[in-house]
């Protein structure tokens, strides 16, 4: 394998911001259209009642949350950063709310940062503005108001997709269509804003009226479908159950086996030699909530996952590329 072709993320921070890069992570508050009744009230089967980042402390105000990350051990292991809205859908808002709610951690950002430098005599830099949301909810004033950003920052939207197979896409209650994601990548291409698009292998489906998980073809269909769209970065997420969600409830009414850890790296396997060389790999695992999490457990080990990528690609580039952070 030739591994020139897999580009990861952190030489990539490396390459674009000339040093090693790490994010801050935020709860902004919002909400989500298939939560609030627009477009469902149930969200997708695997979501959690935090909408993905349940390590996040939604009840601290965006600056309390960035105050936090700059009095943790992380503050000391980059100089440059991203602020990353996570949770649930972070372009779902008047454009006024969502201007308030990142200029609030932006200017947090700088504050903590000059008192930071004052104290410690260490620059501590923003660098980028990563916003998470689903494809339905990116509009050409949204796209426009984002591109404001990029005069000062480097602007990342990560967009949902999970698979292309739309039989799955009803299944597992995502309410957007594959024409949804591809409009959302022509709109943010207007603007030139980095998209990274965000897959998971093991999601329950039906075929052939019976359930089950989905299959290679499936993997292969996805990395074409995005293949053939202008995306610069991909997260490959495994499918894992948390608790109180509609998957847990398959699961427990054995409607839904959870995929192997073999399986999984067979199929990240192939999506991360496939996908079209250009694009970044940003993750290559799940981020399971120990707390949380009802299924499979190997999902709490993400040494397990880079071990066995690892053996299987050969690629030593991997530890320095995705986790190099101990
Ligand atoms: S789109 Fe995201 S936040 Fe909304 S229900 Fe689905 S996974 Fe949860």
């Amino acid at each position: 394998m030739n591994f020139d072709r897999i580009n990861y993320v952190n030489s990539y921070f490396i390459k674009l911001f000339g040093e090693r890069t790490l994010k801050i992570c935020i709860d902004g508050g919002f909400t989500c259209p298939n939560r609030d009744g627009t477009k469902s009230c149930n969200g997708c089967i695997f979501c959690s009642e935090k909408g993905s980042g349940e390590h996040l402390k939604s009840s601290l105000s965006i600056f309390d949350q960035v105050k936090n990350a700059f009095n943790s051990i992380k503050i000391t292991r980059a100089n440059k950063f991203i602020l990353y809205f996570q949770n649930y859908t972070n372009t779902y808002d008047s454009i006024q709310n969502l201007n308030k709610k990142y200029d609030e951690a932006i200017s947090a950002f700088n504050t903590l940062s000059e008192e930071y430098y004052l104290k410690e005599n260490i620059k501590k830099e923003l660098v980028g503005l990563q916003i998470a949301t689903r494809p339905d909810c990116i509009t050409e004033d949204i796209a426009k108001f984002l591109s404001t950003y990029k005069s000062k920052l480097h602007v990342f939207v990560e967009l949902g997709l999970q698979t292309s197979n739309e039989e799955t896409g009803k299944f597992i209650n995502r309410c957007y269509t594959n024409d949804d994601f591809s409009n959302a990548v022509l709109i943010l291409n207007k603007y030139n804003i980095d998209i990274i698009a965000h897959i998971m292998i093991g999601l329950p489906t039906i075929k052939n009226n019976l359930q089950t998980i989905e299959d290679h073809n499936d993997t292969i269909n996805t990395v074409s479908f995005i293949n053939k769209h202008n995306i610069q970065g991909l997260k490959i997420h495994s499918t894992y159950i948390v608790k109180n969600t509609y998957l847990e409830k398959l699961f427990i009414e054995s409607l839904y086996s959870p995929m192997s850890l073999d399986y999984y790296l067979e199929e990240l396997s192939y999506v991360i030699t496939h996908v079209s060389k250009d694009i970044i790999i940003h993750r290559i695992s799940g981020d399971a909530p120990k707390d949380l999490l009802v299924a499979p457990l190997w999902n709490l080990h993400k040494k397990w996952i880079l071990n066995g990528i690892y053996k299987k690609l050969n690629d030593k580039d991997l530890y320095q590329g995705i986790y190099y952070k101990k």
